[in-house]
């Protein structure tokens, strides 16, 4: 699928924008701060209902004014308009698709997205919930029911939580461990079938991008330990009711997991080399981007930002030439990559976008 439109009002540093997007990669190329992460962003949080990095949905709203506001018009095997409107003022945030009022759930996987760029250091070396992020993000834009079992796995860890603070019986835990176990085991099989079908793709694009010398292992970290997910979680529960119990959260489920990025056998988050983890992490994104496309029979929208900084030219040509197939939106501060497909230009200054000519033709 294809991102052919793009409205902002008020959005980030653009106070009016409609822009026309075709298939193939477009490169947003201007100097620091002038709006091309703000545009990436945008893109996504119209696609996901939720911005990748604001705190508040409050920063969203150009300053001074009262209104952020994005659409989308997306074509593929269906064709969908999106829209998102965040209100400073009230706080209210109103989705819709195909003009009616939607909630999260009707909205993600109408445009799938794969958003790369200086995000994703959090992904390779900050904390573990940056990890299951992108096992989220990317299974609930596949799958309904994981958005869904995923919610109440929220709630049901949330209730639990406070029941443990509250230090009542093991009786009164029953229904919530039960929950906890049944929801639990279903998202981690899922997430653990997911990231073994990611991993031998993540390793090719990393090997291709590396020159070959380097191998990434990436593993579902189960905390809950190894077998069959029900009996392995049922036990853990178990096995750590008194810990529970004494520090009143719930220490086991797939709220606790986490992914394990190695490199040649070497711990990237701990003993990776800058490009290593670089290179990693963009690897990781293209073959998130290449199982959105096996699940969902069509590409996402691939949103690289500024991804060519940290390679050189004869990377940078080379990435290029990995990404037939999806759209791309590729942000760059320097001059276009040589080689690869055409490509289109465009120039953002100060929340402004204007077309540039190709001058590698
Ligand atoms: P870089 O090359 O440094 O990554 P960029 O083009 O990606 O730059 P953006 O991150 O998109 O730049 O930010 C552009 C500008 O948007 C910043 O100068 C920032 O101050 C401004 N900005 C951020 N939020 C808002 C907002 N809510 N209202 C107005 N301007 C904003
Ligand atoms: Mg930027």
């Amino acid at each position: 699928m294809w991102l052919a439109e793009l409205r902002l009002r008020d959005f980030r540093n653009y106070a009016s924008l409609d822009v026309a997007f075709g298939e193939g990669v477009t490169i947003l190329q201007g100097p620091n701060a002038q709006g091309k992460s703000n545009l990436l962003e945008s893109i996504y949080t119209v696609a996901m209902g939720r911005s990748p990095r604001a705190g508040t949905d409050a920063e969203l709203v150009r300053f001074g004014q009262e209104r952020a506001y994005a659409r989308v018009a997306v074509q593929g095997v269906r064709s969908h308009t999106l829209e998102l409107a965040f209100d400073r003022v009230t706080g209210e945030k109103r989705i819709k698709v195909n003009g009616i009022v939607a909630q999260r759930a009707q909205l993600l996987g109408r445009m799938a997205v794969v958003l790369a760029g200086p995000l994703d250091d959090e992904v390779i070396r900050g904390a573990p919930g940056y990890r299951r992020r992108v096992l989220d993000a990317a299974l609930s834009q596949v799958s309904p029911s994981y958005f869904f079992a995923l919610t109440r796995y929220v709630r049901v860890v949330r209730q639990r939580n406070r029941l443990l603070r509250e230090a009542v019986s093991a009786s009164e835990l029953v229904p919530w461990d039960e929950q906890l176990v049944e929801l639990g085991a279903a998202l981690g099989e899922r997430r653990r079938r997911f990231v073994e079908a990611l991993a031998p793709r993540a390793r090719a694009r990393h090997a291709r991008i590396a020159g070959g010398s380097e191998e990434l292992d990436i593993a579902y970290i189960c905390s809950a330990g190894e077998g069959e997910e029900r009996a392995a979680l049922a036990s853990a529960l178990t096995a750590r009711r008194g810990e529970e119990l004494r520090r009143g959260t719930t220490l086991v489920g797939p709220h606790r997991d986490d992914l394990r990025l190695a490199v040649n056998g070497i711990d990237l988050r701990t003993f990776g080399s800058r490009g290593q983890q670089h290179t990693a992490a963009l690897s990781l994104r293209l073959a998130e981007a290449e199982m959105l496309r096996e699940d969902l029979g069509e590409w996402p929208v691939l949103l690289l930002d500024d991804v060519l900084a940290d390679l050189d030219r004869t990377r940078q040509a080379f990435l290029l030439d990995e990404m037939a197939g999806p759209q791309v939106l590729l942000t760059h501060t320097g001059a276009p990559p040589d080689g690869g497909a055409p490509v289109r230009l465009l120039s953002v200054r100060a929340g402004m976008l204007v077309e540039d000519a190709d001058v590698r033709a």
